[in-house]
Formats: structure tokens, sequence, C-alpha cells
């Protein structure tokens, strides 16, 4: 097995393309120089559309989580009543971070496996209201479930005008559409080594005029995070600080990649990459444990079937090269997860399930030999618009 690449299922870091891995080995550059502005400005310009935003991005040295801190410092004064809706661990995080900092923050906790319901979140704003803000989780990795942020937002601006909404969208920017300028979006975090296909190391942050104009006002301590310093300094090509310059050379590199795949097809990719994880784990007895009408396009998690037990799966499938997610949090021991983000395609993840297949025979537990990796085939193929299944329902 060590001779060979292993096939990186999980929801981040994910795979490095070979071009990527190539320029995060380069010699380093002044990053006060020509060079650097050149490549900052095509990183920023290239991100704005994949966020949906015509305003400014600031790119930030750190992990993802990081980003998540520059959004509530950034924004928010101790004692701001904020309204953190979570659907899991990310979802848990952000609200510490909000509290940390002084935040009064009160919970809007959603049973793990579902997404927030609009009216949930209505009901919330006009029981508990008024907030200054409100968190939201794009995609909960933790769970496999994604947020419908449009309709959460218009909720959120139907019955609270002039709430912020923070998004954390990690894990989903890049490789599903966002529209954060038409949605009523005022902040979003992302993270190099998700969708970017880059390794870890850079948080992007975009803001809307009001999120920018909050920063004016926001109380809570910043220095190194300050996103009005790094909008000032990426005006002129810099980051206010020295940044994780090998990641920033693969972010470049990552988007070329996207631009030249063309958004849409990237966006089609994911897609189908996800419905054959899904259609290919259901087919081997493994339940989905999210909702399926908001199953996340970028991880998959399932309940481990009866009898099948974590370490000796992880064990077996890490043996034929693969390697996948545990359960997080208080899902340990109780599902895996499959990621499909950033650099993936159909084919490896018909060998995920074609290891996990050999693993389940291997075990004596009862599945044909061929059918996961069949139904998975078909799932990607009818999610393409080709094969029998997607005639049966044209
Ligand atoms: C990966 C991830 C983060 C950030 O994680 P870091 O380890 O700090 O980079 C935040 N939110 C979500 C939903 C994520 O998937």
């Amino acid at each position: 097995v060590d001779r060979f690449e292993p096939n990186l299922r999980i929801p981040g870091p994910t795979a490095l393309p070979p071009t990527v891995r190539e320029v995060g080995g380069r010699q380093m550059i002044n990053h006060r120089g020509p060079e650097f502005a050149a490549m900052l400005s095509r990183i920023l310009d290239g991100m704005r559309p994949f966020f949906g935003t015509s305003r400014e991005v600031a790119m930030l040295s750190c992990a993802g989580t990081g980003g998540l801190e520059a959004a509530i410092v950034n924004t928010l004064s101790p004692g701001d009543r904020v309204l953190a809706v979570s659907i899991g661990a990310f979802g848990d995080r952000f609200a510490k971070i909000a509290s940390v900092y002084g935040a009064d923050v009160a919970k809007l906790d959603v049973e793990w496996g579902h997404a927030a319901e609009p009216v949930a979140v209505r009901e919330a704003l006009s029981s508990q209201g008024p907030f200054r803000a409100v968190l939201l989780t794009h995609n909960e990795t933790s769970t496999g479930v994604m947020n419908p942020i449009p309709e959460l937002a218009a909720a959120i601006r139907e019955t609270s005008p002039h709430t912020l909404i923070l998004v954390d969208s990690v894990s989903a920017l890049g490789a599903v559409p966002f529209a954060m300028d038409d949605w009523g979006i005022d902040l979003v975090v992302t993270g190099s080594q998700k969708a970017w296909m880059s390794a870890p190391g850079l948080a992007m942050v975009a803001a809307s005029e009001r999120g920018w104009a909050a920063m004016e006002t926001a109380r809570m301590p910043r220095f190194y995070l300050d996103l009005r310093r790094h909008r000032e300094s990426h005006a002129g090509g810099e980051t206010p600080w020295t940044p994780a310059l090998a990641v920033v050379f693969q972010v470049d590199e990552g988007i070329r990649l996207m631009q030249a795949e063309g958004a849409d097809s990237v966006f089609a990719r994911h897609e189908a990459c996800a419905a054959a994880t899904r259609a290919g784990l259901e087919a081997l007895g493994f339940e989905l444990f999210a909702d399926a009408r908001h199953a996340s396009r970028t991880v998959t998690c399932v309940r481990l079937a009866e009898g099948v037990e974590w370490k000796a799966l992880n064990t077996a499938v890490k043996k034929r090269g693969v390697v996948v997610a545990g359960g997080q949090g208080k899902l340990a021991g109780q599902v895996f997860r499959v990621g499909h983000l950033g650099s993936v395609t159909v084919e490896e993840i018909l060998g995920t399930i074609a290891a996990l297949e050999a693993v389940a025979l291997e075990q004596g537990r009862d599945v044909e030999p061929g059918a996961a990796v069949g139904a998975a085939q078909a799932a990607a193929l009818a999610s393409r618009g080709v094969g029998r299944a997607a005639a049966a329902t044209a």
C-alpha cells in the first residue's frame, strides 16, 4: 500500500492535484513585490465569482477557525446579542468563539442530521430578539448536512432586517454555488484546504457593505485578524503580515484549475460525486445520517451498520488505500464520513465504494459483489443526465 497514493476521502484537508503540489515547493518570493501583488489580485478576483460578490475578499493566513474568529471579532462588540444556529459540531464551535469574546449568545440547537428550518429561525428571532447577528453554518461537516442558506437568509432579512448574517462556508464555498450579494449575506468564510484543493493555511473572508460598516463600530479586540488592515493592505497588493506563501502559490494554481474546468462543471462534478457516494453507501447497507432533503454535496455521513465497528472498518479500508473519516464529537463510533470535495472524481468515489464493498464481503456481510459500485456508477451518470436511471426520470 505504501507504494500508492492513498485515496484521501476525508472532508479536508483534501487531496492536492499534481500541479498544486508542485507549486507548493516553489522557491519563496518577496511578498512585498510585484509578483506577489499580481498573484494576490488573481486569487481575490478569481474567488469573487465563487463567493457571488462584487466586493472585497480578504485572505488571512490561518486555519478555517481563524476565519470564523475573524468573522466574530471584526463585526461584534462584547455584550451583543447573537443567535447561533447550530446543526452540529462546527455550529457549536462558531457559537463558542462568539461567547469566548463576550457576546451574549442564544443558541438554536437543531437535532444533528437535520438542517435549520427557516420557520424555527424566524420564531427565535421574534421571540428572543433583537439580535445583532445570526451565525449560520452552510455545510455542517460533522453531520453531512447542507443548510438552505438562501431560504434562511430570506427569513432573517424579513424578520429582522438589520441583523448581520455571518456564514461559515468553510467546507462548501467553491464546491457549490453561492451568491452572497443576492442572498443578503454579510460575511462568509472559507478555507484553502477544502474546495480550493490546497494545503491548510489560508482563510478567505468576504463581507457586504453592511459587514464592512459593522467593522468600524465593533469593539471586540483584534489585531492579527483585523479585516480592515487586510483590506487596506490588499488594495496595495500586499497582506499586512507575512502570508503562508507556499499555500498562496497553491491557491493561485487551484483557482486556475477551477477556472479552466469552469464553475458550473466544478459544481456538477461535486453533485455527481455526492450522488455516487450516497447511492454506493446505501447499497452497502449504511443509512444516511443526514435528512435526505438536505444531504451535503461535499461530505456524506452514514451510520455504521449493525455489527460494523469503526476501528475495524477504518483499518480494513486503509489497507486498501482509502482514507475515510470517523465521527466527530458525540458521533464518534456511531458514524463515518466520506469527503467528496475539492480534487475529487467519480472514479475516485467508485474506488472508495469498491474498497468498502470488498471490506463488507471480507467481513461476511450480505452484499453482492459489484452491486454497490454499480449503484454508485448509475447515480453519478443519472446526476449528469446519462443512463437508465436518468431516462426513467426524464
Ligand atoms: C474544516 C471546517 C472548519 C475549519 O476548520 P480548521 O480545522 O480550523 O481549518 C470550519 N467549519 C467547517 C464547517 C469546516 O468543515
